[in-house]
């Protein structure tokens, strides 16, 4: 439970930042809230030479109002994204189900950038991403371009970011209709999802954010069809698992967790629609 050894630097400023990146390459690695890495690197299944400690930059903390769309910062902690009063009234779905990450612990350290870049299929907020059509901005030394979330998960803790890229902000649409769902099976109050589900009312239909059911954050895009094709939510439900490749281990089997997606996404839904 040792890491490898590393340098550590705190560059003051986001260009900095951005700079030890592009000079050190696949060796540095960012360090936000820490939640993540940390453990990885105590594992020794992470060994980056140099940690980027972005974790002061006051640059990177915002949530600002852009009319239809909410922008926020990357440094922002699950906590603050959790209290946010404009983000609980314009994004509701967001605010809960960032207060529902984790302990009192993790949501004040860890950040909501983090949380996205990092490429965990088990994290609740790509999944709310997913469900609201957003995206995320990315910067780096040729300047800055926006990536839609469903094209920013490639893989198993692999994103469309370049080694040289910082994750600025997230874009959140505001939705048509502030209802959601959100459903999460735990064994522990505190514990990563077995299998989670995001319904977020859309003008026809909804969006639809599963968590857990493949090696990346998915659209139910079958749901989301049916919806807007006029089928009741119970019926689009029993789509929820199509397209899915859920993984077997201690906590469910990859039948159970299809199971999981097709009940709790119902319910996710009868939730937004009520
Ligand atoms: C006990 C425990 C329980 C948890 N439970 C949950 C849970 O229920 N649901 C959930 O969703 N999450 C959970 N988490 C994870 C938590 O939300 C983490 O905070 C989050 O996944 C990572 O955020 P971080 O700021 O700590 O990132 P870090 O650990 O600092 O970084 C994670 C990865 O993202 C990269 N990175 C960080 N910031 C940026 C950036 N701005 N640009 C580019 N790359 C960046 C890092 O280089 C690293 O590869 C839990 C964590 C713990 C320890």
């Amino acid at each position: 439970m040792i890491p490898a050894p590393f340098e550590y630097a705190r560059p003051s400023s986001l260009e900095e930042a951005i700079g030890l990146l592009a000079e050190r390459g696949e060796e540095a690695k960012l360090l936000a809230g820490g939640h993540s890495l940390l453990p990885l690197m105590k594992l020794r299944l992470a060994t980056p030479a140099l940690l980027v400690d972005i974790g002061r930059l006051e640059e990177l903390c915002y949530v600002r109002d852009e009319g239809d769309v909410v922008a926020v910062g990357a440094l922002t902690t699950h906590d603050t994204a959790s209290r946010h009063e404009l983000l609980r009234q314009k994004i509701p779905v967001f605010s809960a189900v960032a207060g529902q990450i984790g302990d009192p612990q993790v949501r004040h350290r860890g950040t909501v950038g983090g949380s996205v870049a990092h490429g965990d299929a088990a994290s609740d907020l790509p999944a709310v991403l997913l469900a609201l059509g957003g995206s995320v901005v990315a910067v780096g030394p040729d300047g800055r371009r926006e990536i839609p979330a469903d094209q920013f998960h490639l893989g198993f803790l692999e994103t469309a970011l370049a080694e040289d890229e910082v994750l600025l902000e997230l874009r959140l649409p505001v939705p048509a209709h502030p209802a959601y769902g959100f459903e999460k099976l735990t064994k522990r109050a505190q514990d990563w999802a077995i299998v989670g589900a995001v319904a977020v009312r859309r003008e026809e239909g909804a969006g639809l954010g599963l968590i857990n059911m493949a090696s990346v954050p998915l659209r139910a895009a079958a749901v989301e069809e049916a919806l807007a094709a006029g089928a009741p939510p119970a019926e689009a439900a029993e789509r929820a698992d199509e397209g899915t490749e859920p993984a077997g281990d201690l906590n469910a089997s990859p039948e159970f967790r299809r199971h999981l997606a097709r009940v709790l996404t119902r319910r996710a839904l009868e939730k937004a629609f009520a």
